[in-house]
C-alpha cells in the first residue's frame, strides 16, 4: 500500500509517496481504508521537528482520517469489517492508503457525513470541545469570541457553542471567511485585520465583553484580547506561534484567567466523553465540518504549504 513517509525532519519536500508493507491488525486493533485524509498545523511542526517534539524517524504523519474498517483484531468488540469511522489518532500514521488503530481510536461516521468531513473532526472539533466545555467552561447564556474562527478548529468552536447555546463572536481575515463564519452559526462576524474589530466586541456585548476567548493565534492577541473580556472571563490559548509580551495586571483587574490548551493532554474519560459528543452531533447535523479543498495523497508537500497559509475557509483533505 502507499503511505507518505517521512525520513527526515524538514520542510514541505521531505513528504515522499513510497510503497510500505500492507498493514495487519493486532488482537485490540482495528485496520481502517481510508478514503480521506485530515490535515492540520500540528502535523507541520511535527515534520520540521519544532520544540524537538518530531516524531522517531522514519514515520508515516498524520491523526486524523475517515474510512471503512477493512479487518479487527480477535478481542475487538463494537466493531467489524465495513463499517464507515473517522479515525481520532493511529498507530501506524493516517496519511496512507490504510491506518492501523487502537479500538479506542475509530468512533462511528454517521451515514450523512462523507469521508472528507469525517477526516476534518478529530483534531479540529476535539480541541474545540475540549477548549469551550473542558478548560473554559463555557455554558449556555454566556458569550464567546472565536478569535480565528474560519479555520478547522474556529468553524468547529462556532458550531459547537451554538448548539449549546452561547452567543457566538467569530472573527476572519477574508470575505469568503466571514461569509462561512456567519453561515456555520455565528450571530457576529468581524475582521481580525481591522483596526478597531476588538472595540465592536465590547459593543456588541452591551460594554460588558466575552466571557470566554478561544485564542486560535494567542503572539499576536493575547494582549489586546483583555480589552474585550468580560469580568471573571476565560481566554483558552489553543494556536500560538510565538513570544509575546503581556501585562499581567489586565488579567488581574478582571479577575481573568488564561487557560492553555492541548488535546494532547485531555484525558481518557474526557475522550470518551468528547467522541460521543461529536458523532451524536454528526448525526443530528448540529456539527457540519467544512472542507476547503480535497488534494490526491501524493500532493501532501501542497497540502502542508497551505495549512499553514492564511485564508482556508476549512479544512485542507488528502485523497488516498
Ligand atoms: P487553520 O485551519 O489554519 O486556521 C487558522 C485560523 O487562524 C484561521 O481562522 C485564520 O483566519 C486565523 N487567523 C489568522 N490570523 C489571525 C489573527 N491575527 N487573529 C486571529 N486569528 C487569526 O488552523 P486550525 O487547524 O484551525 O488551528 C488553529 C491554531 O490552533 C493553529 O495554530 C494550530 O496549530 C492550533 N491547534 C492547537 C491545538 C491544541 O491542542 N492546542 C489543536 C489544534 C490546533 P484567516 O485565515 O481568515 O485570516
Amino acid at each position: 500500500m502507499k503511505a507518505i513517509r517521512v525520513s527526515e525532519y524538514g520542510g514541505p519536500s521531505v513528504l515522499k509517496l513510497e510503497e510500505v508493507s500492507a498493514l495487519k491488525p493486532g488482537p485490540t486493533q482495528v485496520l481502517v481504508r481510508n478514503h480521506a485524509v485530515g490535515v492540520n498545523p500540528v502535523d507541520t511542526y511535527l515534520r520540521s521537528n519544532t520544540d524537538n517534539r518530531g516524531p522517531k524517524l522514519p514515520y508515516t504523519p498524520g491523526s486524523d482520517s475517515a474510512g471503512v474498517v477493512e479487518a479487527v483484531g480477535e478481542s475487538v468488540k463494537g466493531v467489524k469489517a465495513g463499517d464507515r469511522v473517522y479515525v481520532g489518532g493511529t498507530v501506524s500514521g493516517a496519511y496512507a492508503e490504510q491506518t492501523l488503530c487502537e479500538q479506542t481510536q475509530v468512533h462511528a461516521l454517521p451515514g450523512n457525513a462523507s469521508f472528507a468531513q469525517g477526516a476534518a473532526v478529530n483534531v479540529p472539533y476535539a480541541t474545540a470541545f475540549h477548549a469551550l466545555f473542558h478548560r473554559a467552561h463555557g455554558e449556555s447564556g454566556e458569550s464567546v469570541l472565536v478569535h480565528g474562527a474560519s479555520g478547522g478548529v474556529g468553524i468547529a468552536a462556532v458550531q459547537l457553542a451554538r448548539a449549546r447555546g452561547l452567543t457566538v463572536i467569530g472573527t476572519a481575515g477574508t470575505d469568503k471567511g466571514r461569509r462561512t463564519v456567519l453561515e456555520q452559526g455565528a450571530h457576529y462576524v468581524l475582521d481580525h485585520n481591522a483596526p478597531s474589530y476588538l472595540a465592536e466586541v465590547v459593543k456588541l456585548t452591551n460594554g460588558q465583553g466575552v466571557d470566554v476567548i478561544l485564542e486560535m493565534l494567542a503572539n499576536v492577541n493575547l494582549q489586546k484580547d483583555f480589552g474585550a473580556l468580560a469580568m471573571r472571563g476565560r481566554i483558552a490559548v489553543i494556536g500560538n506561534r510565538g513570544n509575546i509580551e503581556i501585562n499581567p495586571r489586565l488579567a488581574m483587574n478582571k479577575n481573568a484567567a488564561i487557560l492553555g490548551v492541548a488535546l494532547f493532554h485531555a484525558s481518557p474519560a474526557q475522550l470518551v466523553g468528547i467522541h460521543g459528543a461529536l458523532v451524536e452531533g454528526l448525526r443530528n447535523g448540529s456539527l457540519r465540518p467544512v472542507i476547503h479543498e480535497e488534494l490526491p495523497l501524493a500532493q501532501a508537500s501542497k497540502a502542508h504549504e497551505a495549512v499553514m497559509q492564511n485564508g482556508h475557509v476549512g479544512k485542507i483533505v488528502l485523497v488516498p
